[in-house]
């Protein structure tokens, strides 16, 4: 089999038929020479730390560049006082846990974060129970919870972590926040199944847009399902004191598993599975990443106390983050830009053609503005954009040039849909 790298995606790679492991990865290794001298890069090395201004490169070809394309909304990771939380951890507890929580890896600022995270959303230290990634607490939950009797239901549009938790059982996706294809899945399942969990996502990583909360609650209960919410992109951005999708709806205390990590708007890394205290437990002590794989370093864990603090005791960053939410998307949609449903931090520039958007990226690049240029898999073949997050540290001449840059770029490539 024959791939033409002009039109290839990451997904052609995956399983090139007819060839062993070594051959495929040199078909591939292939591609990657092929990209790099036609000017394209898969990774940038960052030589600063996240922020609005990033320096980046290597071997002595490095610049200083406006970034979009970390997760850090609130510009926890630089905050002072995470900072300072974090160092004074590492002071005291040392770089690791080196022991996974079951066999000596949970120290007392493990026992902290979890009282803290669940008092974010309301509940008590047992209904809160903490993963090294986000990415983890979805797929370790859904592989400890579900069996092969049982059934996820889940939206097409959630993130992989998901998709890889229901390997193990039986998995039915509904298109991306259809109620009428979710209550058919419910419906048709009644019987078939013994536990039904919906799995859907607060805010879309995509898209930046947000699922119908309260409706897709009212059908869960209507068919004696339960339901699970992942709000990475929505917790401490949305809602009136930053708790997500969730408080919006107005749902805190009546969603059966909600599912967050600690290294978007709380600046460091880590998950996070809020839910009854028995099923936390379950998890706890079931759950094979928990059982076989370190905690994150207690210093990690004092960082991230401080910064759930900080969610309500400066409102001012989100406030902020929420001034340059909407500055830059009128400054977009003034350009002819378009940029979809969403209504969060995540804003896509939406353009379609894989190969234009990889050039919008380039040129972007060139103008000094750090993008991501985003495609199948990661979203429908003749879907691709490029996806930007806004942080609360971004200044309106960071915005500014970035719309300057979009519209020369629209000139040349004419890429405005309006
Ligand atoms: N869920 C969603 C919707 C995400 O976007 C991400 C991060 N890309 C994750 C889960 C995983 O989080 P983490 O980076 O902490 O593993």
């Amino acid at each position: 089999m024959k791939i033409d790298f002009t039109t290839a995606t990451f997904k052609d790679f995956e399983n090139i038929e007819g060839f062993d492991m070594m051959q495929r990865a040199d078909i591939y290794y292939d591609f990657l020479e092929y990209m790099k001298t036609n000017g394209h890069r898969y990774r940038l090395q960052n030589n600063t730390g996240c922020s609005s201004i990033m320096n980046i490169g290597e071997n002595n070809v490095t610049k200083d560049i406006i970034s979009f394309v970390t997760s850090d909304y609130l510009g926890m990771t630089q905050h002072p006082k995470v900072k300072e939380a974090a160092m004074r951890g590492i002071e005291e507890f040392g770089t690791g846990s080196a022991a996974t929580p079951l066999i000596g890896g949970y120290y007392s600022y493990h026992n902290e974060l979890e009282t803290k995270i669940a008092g974010f959303f309301g509940r008590r230290q047992e209904e809160a129970v903490t993963f090294t990634t986000g990415y983890t607490a979805n797929s370790a939950t859904l592989q400890i919870l579900l069996q092969k009797e049982d059934i996820a239901i889940i939206d097409m549009a959630v993130h992989a972590s998901v998709y890889e938790g229901c390997i193990l059982t039986n998995r039915k996706t509904f298109p991306h926040n259809n109620l009428d294809a979710l209550e058919h899945i419910l419906k048709t399942s009644e019987q078939q199944f013994r536990t039904k969990l919906v799995v859907i996502d607060g805010v879309y990583s995509q898209d930046g847009d947000t699922a119908p909360i309260e409706e897709i609650y009212k059908l869960v209960k209507k068919y004696n399902a339960y339901l699970m919410i992942d709000d990475v992109h929505g917790v401490g951005i949305l809602g009136q004191t930053g708790r997500g999708t969730i408080e919006e709806a107005g749902l805190l205390d009546k969603i059966d598993i909600i599912t967050g990590t600690f290294s978007k708007t709380f600046g460091n890394i880590g998950g996070y599975v809020i839910a009854d205290k028995k099923l936390t437990n379950f998890i706890r002590f079931q759950s094979r990443q928990q059982i076989f794989s370190a905690t994150t370093p207690p210093g990690t864990a004092a960082g991230i106390v401080k910064a759930i603090d900080l969610i309500d005791e400066e409102p001012h960053l989100r406030t902020k983050l929420w001034e340059n939410i909407h500055y830059f998307k009128n400054g977009l949609d003034a350009l002819g830009l378009e940029t979809g449903t969403t209504r969060s931090a995540v804003i896509p520039v939406k353009i379609g053609e894989p190969r234009t958007t990889m050039d919008v990226g380039k040129m972007l690049l060139d103008r000094g503005v750090y993008t991501n240029p985003i495609m199948y898999p990661a979203v429908a073949r003749k879907d691709a954009r490029i996806r930007m997050s806004m942080t609360a540290t971004h200044e309106k001449e960071h915005l500014d040039k970035t719309l300057n840059a979009f519209e020369d770029i629209n000139k040349k490539l004419h890429i405005a849909k309006k």
